[in-house]
């Protein structure tokens, strides 16, 4: 298991320290897992001029996955755009062709008094959400801001997929669902856009090649109204890069703790880039508070969709299920009654829980 480890900056080091303490628990049982180190983002911007130099790219094209931790800082905002470090990701994402977005929204039942919503409408809520990556309207041409012939300012964008875009994020997701609960609900606008009736041709299509899936279809405008309404009825939800920016964001916010939560994007291969949803968090950076948790889950999806190791992907759930059951929380995800810890505190646990 040949693994790019890209910390990032912010809590980036130090939560990606925790995970990599893992990787190594791992080898010292002789699992074959090899790691190297590289920089992206503000870091690599401060040595090297580049958000992603050449031999991080390098780096990240050879392995086979990528532990990424998170990128960004207030110090480069100012930059011009290419020099930022989200254009460091952004590329990363794009040289590498990760066109699947997997966002689980996982909460542990130990967590549920975290979210806003009612505990009996979230308790052991498990949705897998799989957003398409590197199309749509983000990217489509023709794009901009022109003036029409009634001399008037008008923005325009182009939603645009093409039938080999829909159907290689469709088999993602149809895999995917495999390995959970057999139900993929694919979700579209088609009453309106055209672009989305090709989506849902295809991914009916695309399910004559997985007869133990059920496949349903629903609205984009239902999917965000059901989500809040009654989200244990979703195992797999597809769709496309917009509306899954959408209702990535919504779901996850079902857990109430972003600090809890991982996310895959991969190519057609398999070979995958690793990270917590969260960003690089400048305020809590560099005090050992944040919390490592997202990073080690993420861990754990890597062991499952890159490398195929359930086993190991369930040991790593399940240690993190039993600190949490000890009651150990760092401060994003603290109640009265548990227990306080810091970043390589929960490190510590988690490690001593595998
Ligand atoms: P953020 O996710 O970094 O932080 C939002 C809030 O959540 C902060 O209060 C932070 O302290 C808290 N938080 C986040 N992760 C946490 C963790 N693991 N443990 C405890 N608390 C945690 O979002 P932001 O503040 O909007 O952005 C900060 C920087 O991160 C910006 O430069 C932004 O561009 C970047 N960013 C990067 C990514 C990425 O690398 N994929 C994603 C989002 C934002």
């Amino acid at each position: 298991m040949k693994i790019a480890v890209l910390p990032g900056d912010g809590i980036g080091q130090e939560i990606v320290k925790e995970a990599v303490r893992v990787m190594e628990a791992f080898r010292s049982e002789g699992y074959p897992i090899e790691f190297e180190f590289a920089s992206i983002g503000g870091k690599a911007f401060d040595e090297a001029g580049d958000p992603l130099p050449d031999s991080t790219l390098k780096l990240a094209r050879d392995a086979q996955a990528i532990l990424l931790g998170a990128v960004g800082g207030v110090q480069y905002d100012s930059l011009p755009r290419p020099k930022r470090p989200e254009q460091g990701l952004l590329r990363l994402r794009k040289e590498l062709a990760l066109f699947a977005n997997l966002r689980p929204a996982l909460l542990y039942p130990e967590l549920v008094s975290a979210s806003t919503l009612k505990p009996e409408i979230v308790a052991n809520l498990d949705i897998m959400i799989v957003r398409e990556l590197t199309g749509d309207i983000y990217f489509g041409q023709p794009r901009g801001i022109r003036v029409n012939p009634a001399g008037e300012r008008e923005g325009f964008n182009t939603m645009v997929y093409s039938e080999p875009e829909v159907r290689r994020v469709a088999h993602t997701a149809f895999k995917i669902a495999m390995k959970r609960k057999c139900k993929l609900c694919s979700v579209d606008k088609m009453n309106v856009l055209e672009t989305t009736e090709l989506w849902r041709e295809t991914m009916i299509e695309v399910s004559k090649e997985y007869p133990e899936v059920s496949l349903t279809h629903m609205y984009v405008d239902n999917a965000a109204m059901q989500l809040v309404r009654n989200p244990k009825q979703f195992d797999v939800i597809v769709t496309g890069n917009m509306f899954g920016d959408i209702l990535s964001d919504e779901a996850s916010m079902l857990t109430g703790s972003i600090g809890m939560l991982p996310s895959a994007s991969l190519d057609a291969q398999g070979k995958g880039l690793y990270e917590p949803i969260h960003g690089s968090a400048p305020d809590i950076a560099g005090k050992n508070i944040a919390n490592p948790l997202a990073t080690i889950l993420s861990l754990a999806m890597m062991m499952r969709y890159t490398f195929a190791e359930e086993r190991l992907a369930g040991r790593i759930e399940h240690a993190v299920r039993q600190v949490l059951g000890k009651g150990l929380r760092t401060s994003d995800i603290f109640e009265s009654g548990a227990t306080l810890v810091s970043t390589s505190q929960m490190g510590d646990a988690v490690v001593a829980a595998l």
